[in-house]
Parts: C-alpha cells; structure tokens; sequence
C-alpha cells in the first residue's frame, strides 16, 4: 500500500470513529421505547409505496398489521393486490368510493368516509395491532369530510406500543404537530409529467 493511501485510510478510520461515536450517543439518549406516528406528506412520489415498506417490515417480525386506505383508485394497486391474496394476516379496509373528483357526491363521500373511519378506529383501539396504516387519510381532513379533533384525538389515544403511519399531502399543522415522525416528500420531478405513462409495478 502507498503512503498516500496508508493516509487515507488512517483519516477514514478517524472520521468513521468519530461517527460512530456521535451515532452511540443519539442512541443511548433515545430511551423512550413506545409506537411511532409517522406522517408521510408532500407532493413528491413515495408516500402510499414507503407505507407499505412499513408493513413488510413489520410482517418480517410476524407483527400484527392494519390498512385503511381512504381513496382507492379504479384499479388495484400491487400492493394491495398483494395483500388481498397472499397475506391473509393483514386486516385490509378500502373506502368504497374512488377519487373523491370521479364520485363528485359529497353526501356520499362523507358517509363513506364515515365508514371507513369507523374502521381505522376499531385499529386505534385495538392493541393488538402493532402497526396501523391511514393511506390518505389526510384528504379526509383536506375536505372535511373527517371532523378534524376527533381524528387528531383517536391518533392520540391510541395504545403507546402502536405505531401508526399517515399518508397524504397536506394534512394540516395540528397533524403534524402530534405526530412523531413527519417526511415530506419532495416533487422534484415526475415521469407522468414528460408524458411517460403510469407503470405497473412502480406507480401502482
Ligand atoms: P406512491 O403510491 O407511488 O408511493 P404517493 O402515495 O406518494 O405515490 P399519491 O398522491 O397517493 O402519491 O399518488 C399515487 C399515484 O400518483 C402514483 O401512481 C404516483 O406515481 C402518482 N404521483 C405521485 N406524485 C405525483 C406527482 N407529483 N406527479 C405525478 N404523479 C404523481
Ligand atoms: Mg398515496
């Protein structure tokens, strides 16, 4: 080995060092262990697709896992298909309604989104889920089709050992107040927009 890179080395390990020991330190300060509220927001790409990352991540440790999706498009996502055919141990609910812009009913929504609350409640009460996904749900808010406290207070009260993760844009600063986690994904640019089609496997 040349001397130059014998240095290298010596300078990576010393700043590897000094890493990890800032790494040890945020780890040994975390000391609260309880569920985590994670809201994922923002007009980029990756919100619903990070979500369900969550529930394979969770089912790896054979935990116990909840979806409530809040707008189902016309067509089957993957992962929902996924989810309705091969794991039976996940308790899926859709909103029977599609986009809120193809119904233009809003009585109708609103009762729909009543029911599908409904369901997302029985989750939250329920400690035996380990995981509890709301995918977008935060439309529910945007449109007030969902009275704002009583969502913000179920969140709340949820058991401490459940996590739960919120998808949408928007949402609202009271949301992301309460919440623990908050990732706003960034639209920086988006296929769709060059005029490349939506693609199966990737976008739904
Ligand atoms: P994904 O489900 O892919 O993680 P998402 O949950 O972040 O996306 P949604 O608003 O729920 O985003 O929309 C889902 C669909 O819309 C996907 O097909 C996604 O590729 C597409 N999409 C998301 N963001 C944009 C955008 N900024 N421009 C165009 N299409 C988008
Ligand atoms: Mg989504």
């Amino acid at each position: 080995m040349s001397e130059d890179q014998q240095k290298k080395n010596a300078r990576h390990k010393q700043a590897m060092q000094k890493q990890k020991a800032k790494v040890d330190a945020h780890i040994a300060a975390a000391d609260t262990e309880r569920g985590v509220a994670v809201l994922l927001t923002g007009n980029g790409k990756g919100k619903s697709s990070s979500a369900f990352g969550m529930v394979i991540r969770a089912l790896g440790y054979d935990q116990k896992v909840g979806v409530v999706q809040f707008i189902k498009g016309a067509q089957l996502s993957g992962e929902e298909l996924y989810i309705k055919n091969q794991c039976p141990q996940v308790t899926l609910y859709q909103m029977g309604t599609g986009f809120t812009w193809n119904t233009q009913d809003r009585t109708g929504d609103i009762a729909e989104a009543e029911k599908t609350w409904a369901e997302a409640v029985k989750m939250l009460g329920d400690p035996s889920y380990d995981l509890v996904v709301l995918d977008e749900l935060t439309y529910m808010l945007a449109y007030k089709y969902l009275d704002e406290q009583t969502v913000l207070d179920a969140l709340a009260q949820r058991p401490s050992e459940q996590s739960v993760v919120v998808t949408g844009r928007g949402g609202g600063s009271a949301l992301q107040e309460l919440m623990d986690t908050v990732s706003e994904v960034k639209d920086v640019k988006h296929a769709f927009k060059a005029g490349i089609k939506a693609r199966q496997g990737v976008d739904y």
